[in-house]
This record gives C-alpha cells, structure tokens and sequence, in this order.
C-alpha cells in the first residue's frame, strides 16, 4: 500500500489523520506547523511529537517534497527549477525576484490539453493532473532554496498546466497557502490563478470563496481570432466567459486581470486593442500584455515595440490600467508559455534582448 503524502493534506486534515491513528488532533496541527509554518518535512526531525506516534505515522505516511532536479538562473535574476515528481515525470516552478517581491509560478499539471497554438507547454499534451502535495510541494523545495530571513512573497498559478482543469488538488492547496493558523499565511490578495477560461472553473473558484485574484488568459477580443488561437474558445466563447468573469466575486479594490499575449500581425492591431477595451467596457479590470516568448518550431512572431506600445496606448486612453509585462527567465526557457520538460532539442539559452 503507497503511503499517503502528509505535505498537501489541509490542516484539518492532517488533524483527522491523526485521530485515525489515536493519537490526539492536536497532533495533526503540530503536523501542519512544522511542514507549513516551519517547512519541516523529517518526521525525525519533529522532536515534540511522540516517538510512538511518529513510528505509527511513518508506517502509513510520509512527506515528500519533489525533488529539485535542476536550478537555471537566468540574467534577470530569476531562476527556473525543474522538479522531478515521485513517478519521474519533471515540472518546472519559477522563482522571480522583483522590486522587493518574490514571486514564485507553480506549475498544476505535466503538460497540457488545451492546445493552445502559441503555447509551448501545450505541445506536450495532458500528462497528468498534479497532487496538491506537488503543487505545495513546489513552495517547499522553492522556499529552501532562498537564503535565510527571504520568503516567497506571491504565488501565481501561471506555470505548466490549467489550473482550474484541476481544481480537486488546486482548492486543497490554496486552502494551505491561505490558512493564517496551520497553513502557509498568504494574503489571497497574494496567491493568483491564471484560467485559459473554463467557464464551469471559474464558478466553482468564485464559489469556494478563496478570494483570490482570477486571470483569464483572454488574447483576442474576438471569437474567430480566438477560436484560432484556443481550441477552448470553441467550447466557451467570449460572451460566456465575460459573463462568468462578471460573476466571480471581487473584494473593494480588487480587479480581474486579463493576459493579452501580443502576436505579430494576428491580434496586435489597433482595431484589436479597441475592440478589447469594448470588451472590458464596466469591467474592474487590469490587462497584462504579455509581448509572445519565443520558442523552437514556434508559428509566431513577438511584435516590433511600436507596435505594442501603440496597443498600450489604446487601452490606457480607454482608462483600463494596462502593463507590459517582459517575462522574466526567457533567455533559459522560463517565460510564460516557454515550460516544456524535457526541454526541446535545439533549444539552447538566448541572450535576453534589450528591451525598450
Ligand atoms: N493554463 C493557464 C495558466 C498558464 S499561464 C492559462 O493559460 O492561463 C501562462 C500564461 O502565458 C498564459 O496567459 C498563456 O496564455 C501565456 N503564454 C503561453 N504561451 C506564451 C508565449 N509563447 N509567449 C507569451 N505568453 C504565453
Ligand atoms: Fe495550456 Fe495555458 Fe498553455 Fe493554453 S496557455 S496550452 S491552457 S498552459
């Protein structure tokens, strides 16, 4: 019999886990300070617990974190790690220091199904859905890697993967981050999941009433445009989507961002950059125009940077907040959309291109 993953179980949990083996439930919470608060995992290492119920926990569970396979820094100070999970499949999380920030990007599934054309990650298929102690995981194997007195400070679910394709392990670990008490202590405001948009996920997200900040990976403000570019479109178009996204609740302040790859002469116009900002018309909303990563065998051109800027300006003149955002870690294959593990052939570290 596989033994259960302590790392992923919700405190609550961890505190049943330990009443099945008769033991108190306050066990369980001691549990969960020292895997979440103190990102201790060595059952011998947690020296106030009973040495008999540590030998009766260690028969039916134990706590594994993925392990780092590989660490690549990249010239902006961002490093990819490739982690390799307990069946040897590899998945990549990215540490992204920033302005006094630490964001790491976590990554849901192997692959992923949704296919979308721009999408290197999507070239992989669907391997599997990942564990809530996976995608925890990844914060643990992150976080001992900072040096002592640093903390990941945000988590964007934006790495390999849909998230809310996998919310049964999504949730749980949300719940992790989140708890103030036996969990990690995120600010939700901290913690944001990133949707290709699944309309059906996007209600169940607003309905577990987690708070944290949604965004939808929108890339055209038209359905034919896409359709073309997400397959998913074709399921759930732009009206049903925007419909979900009214829905999903916002606190004072709070906004939906919206991704808005940039592609070279596909959804980069002008007359596309009106046409979004129509679409946001009444909306809180923040865009993230994300100019295209490259990658190996890639149909797709990053615009000239007149030609985003002018997009920029369409939108700011419409009053709707809009950033650039030049990934980071695209010189060692870790911007957005650039996750494939392995790594494709051929794909060899670039110099980051002077920008702007
Ligand atoms: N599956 C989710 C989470 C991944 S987030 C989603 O699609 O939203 C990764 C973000 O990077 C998404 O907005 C995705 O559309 C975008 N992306 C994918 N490939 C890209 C590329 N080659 N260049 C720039 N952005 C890309
Ligand atoms: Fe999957 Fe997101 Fe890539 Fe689309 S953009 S293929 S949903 S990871």
């Amino acid at each position: 019999m596989s033994r259960v993953n302590l790392v992923g179980l919700t405190p609550s949990a961890l505190e049943d886990l330990a009443g099945e083996l008769g033991a108190s439930r306050y066990r369980g919470r001691q549990l969960a300070t020292w895997i979440y608060r103190k990102g201790v995992v060595a059952l011998d290492a947690m020296t106030d617990l009973p040495r008999d119920f540590r030998a009766a926990l260690a028969e039916r569970a134990q706590a594994a974190v993925p392990d780092v396979e590989r660490v690549t820094p990249s010239a902006d100070g961002s490093r990819k790690l490739v982690l390799r999970l307990e069946d040897g499949a590899l998945v990549s999380a990215v540490l992204m220091p920033d302005d006094g920030r630490v964001t790491l990007c976590l990554s849901t599934q192997v692959g992923c199904g949704y296919g979308c054309a721009f999408c290197l990650t999507g070239t992989m298929g669907l391997g599997r859905n990942l564990t809530a102690g996976e995608i925890v995981g990844q914060l643990l194997a992150a976080g001992a890697l900072l040096p002592a007195g640093e903390r990941v400070t945000h988590l964007v679910f934006m790495g390999m993967g849909e998230p809310l394709a996998n919310l049964g392990a999504v949730v749980p670990a949300i719940r992790i981050f989140t708890d103030a008490r036996l969990g990690f202590g995120y600010s939700p405001r901290r913690i944001t999941v990133s949707t290709v948009g699944l309309v059906t996920g996007i209600e169940r997200l607003a309905r577990e009433d987690l708070r944290v900040n949604l965004a939808v990976s929108l890339h055209a403000a038209a359905d034919e445009v896409r359709s073309r570019l997400m397959p998913v479109n074709r399921s759930w178009g732009l009206e049903a989507l925007m419909d979900a996204v009214r829905r999903y609740p916002l606190a004072p302040r709070q906004r939906v961002f919206f991704e808005y790859v940039l592609l070279d002469g596909v959804n980069d116009s002008p007359e596309d950059a009106r046409r979004l900002a129509g679409l946001l018309r009444g909306l809180r909303a923040k865009v993230n125009l994300i100019p295209f990563n490259d990658w190996p065998g890639a149909g797709f051109r990053r615009p000239p940077l007149p030609r985003i800027l002018a997009f920029q300006s369409v939108l700011l003149e419409a009053g709707i907040t809009t950033t650039v955002r030049w990934s980071k870690g695209e010189d060692i294959g870790a911007a957005c959309g650039q996750l494939r593990e392995p790594a494709p052939a051929g794909d060899r570290p670039r110099p980051v291109p002077a920008l702007g």
